[in-house]
């Protein structure tokens, strides 16, 4: 099956995304995988890409797209794989679908993990880090009423990233860039929307059997 996984900060794509990779048996192709790999293996496009993030620029699409294409070219993804964090935009998913047709293949479904904003904020804005081991709290999972950790007795504290303020812009740049993605693929027939609430592996299960229609 050929998949791309899309939903917003706080949705838990990354541990679906695996989940769902290896119920598949699908490699699962994260973008930030696929960048670690090229600059850890001393690529060309790894060169070029970290000399970007060392300057605190983002990663030109064109370098992006050229590691996907390499990517998508080996063995393991030939018969299937599962995308997460590429297409980003519109111009990204009509180039991945131009590249797909010449090795003569094409997605076959685009799950998205459907999660409202206020439970993302819920989610990410009652996270507490303890400023001495790093281990995170919630205020409402983990019922944490003081600001200690039960590890270790540090004192926790709110990331900046995990601040009402931070969660809702990130949020508002995310529908910015993915609900016209999420209409291109709505057009083409192949979006399934999944409600991504609840145990983690409720979700996982929710989306294997959206699925399933796919499967070969
Ligand atoms: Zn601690």
């Amino acid at each position: 099956m050929r998949l791309v996984l899309v939903g917003p900060p706080g949705a838990g794509k990354g541990t679906q995304a695996q989940f769902i990779a290896s119920n598949l048996s699908i490699p699962k192709i994260s973008t930030g995988d696929i960048f670690r790999a090229n600059v850890s293996g001393g690529t060309e496009l790894g060169r070029i890409a970290k000399e970007y993030m060392d300057r605190g620029d983002l990663v030109p699409d064109e370098v992006t797209i050229a590691m996907v294409r390499d990517r998508l070219s080996e063995s393991d993804a030939q018969d299937g794989f599962l995308l997460d964090g590429f297409p980003r935009n519109v111009p990204q998913a009509e180039i991945l679908k131009k590249m797909l047709s010449e090795f003569g293949a094409a997605l076959d479904v685009v799950l998205e993990l459907v999660v409202d904003d206020e439970e993302v904020v819920r989610r990410l804005a009652g996270r507490r880090t303890c400023g001495q081991c790093g281990r995170i709290w919630h205020v409402d999972f983990d019922d944490k009423k003081d600001d200690v950790c039960d590890v270790c007795g540090g004192r926790l504290y709110q990331r900046e990233d995990d601040s009402e303020e931070t969660v809702r812009h990130r949020l508002e740049v995310y529908q910015e860039q993915t609900a016209p993605l999420v209409s291109f693929y709505a057009d083409e027939s192949l979006l399934v929307g999944v409600d991504a609430t609840g145990p983690v592996e409720e979700i996982t299960q929710r989306a294997m059997e959206a699925l399933r229609p796919f499967a070969d």
